[in-house]
């Protein structure tokens, strides 16, 4: 596939870097039966050495073209493409439990990831290329300044770990970003900090969304007053100071 030309909106780029796709597929560490979905395959540069490994593989591709393509390469006992968005994809009607990996489209990083948080239940686990920014954000610590809703969402379900990271150079065309490997591990059940999914991910989401303003405007109306102190958390503390454990505790307190 010579002539290709990259789509630019759909963040594109390909993987050329042998020895970065191998120590990906060594992160990964395919067993023959493992079932395994790949998100936005491209031209192949990771689905092939992961056939190396495995009997089948799923992949989900949005552009036409290298559907096309990957049907004319690979045979369809081994690869079952699904020409679908990922954002959209119904990834728990693949089964259980699933191994989710990809070089992801850097544009839809974030909501692709609050997408796949909905399987966790399904997922057994999952390793992404993406932005090193934004697996810095992923991976970050309470009260630092990469910390934020996306950190807490993820924290909550997986236990986060950067792998390493990976330079522009490796691939074609080279984007203006470092790019990094991380693996997503998810909690077991018993460790999940929250009991109500929905309550816990609408605190987060309106304490971050006014990242400037503390606790006790930004919660209005969701936590009643009176339980910041039952709980020992300052009300003017902003939601950027609180750890995941702190984030559940509020959401638990109905
Ligand atoms: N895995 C290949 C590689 O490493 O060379 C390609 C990676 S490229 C960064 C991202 C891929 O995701 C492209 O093939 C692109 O067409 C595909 N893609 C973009 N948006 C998508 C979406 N919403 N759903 C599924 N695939 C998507």
């Amino acid at each position: 596939m010579t002539a290709y030309r990259h789509k630019k909106a759909l963040g594109q780029h390909f993987l050329h870097d042998g020895n970065y796709l191998a120590r990906i597929v060594a992160a990964i560490r395919p067993e023959p039966d493992d079932l395994m979905v790949e998100i936005g395959p491209g031209q192949g540069a990771l689905t092939k050495p992961l056939l190396e490994k495995l009997n089948h593989l799923h992949v989900v591709e949005i552009d036409r073209d290298l559907v096309a393509h990957l049907g004319q390469v690979f045979p369809p006992e081994h690869l079952t493409i699904h020409p679908a968005d990922a954002l959209k994809f119904d990834f728990g009607s693949l089964g259980a439990p699933l191994r989710v990996v990809g070089n992801l489209p850097y544009n839809i990083s974030s909501p692709l990831l609050f997408h796949l948080a909905d399987y966790a239940d399904q997922v057994s686990d999952m390793h992404f290329m993406l932005q090193k920014e934004v697996v810095d954000r992923m991976a970050a610590a309470a009260d630092t300044p990469d910390y934020g809703r996306l950190s807490v969402m993820l924290q909550a379900r997986f236990r986060v770990m950067k792998l390493f990271n990976v330079p522009p150079g490796a691939f074609t065309p080279p984007p203006k970003v470092d790019s990094a490997v991380v693996r997503l591990a998810p909690l077991p059940k018993e460790a999940i900090p929250y009991h109500d999914a929905q309550r816990f991910g609408e605190i987060v989401a309106r304490a971050f969304g006014q990242r400037r303003k503390t606790l006790r405007n930004t919660l209005k109306g969701l936590v009643e007053p009176g339980i910041f102190e039952t709980l020992g958390i300052d009300p003017q503390r902003r939601g950027e100071t609180l750890s995941v454990e702190e984030f559940s505790r509020l959401a638990n307190h109905a």
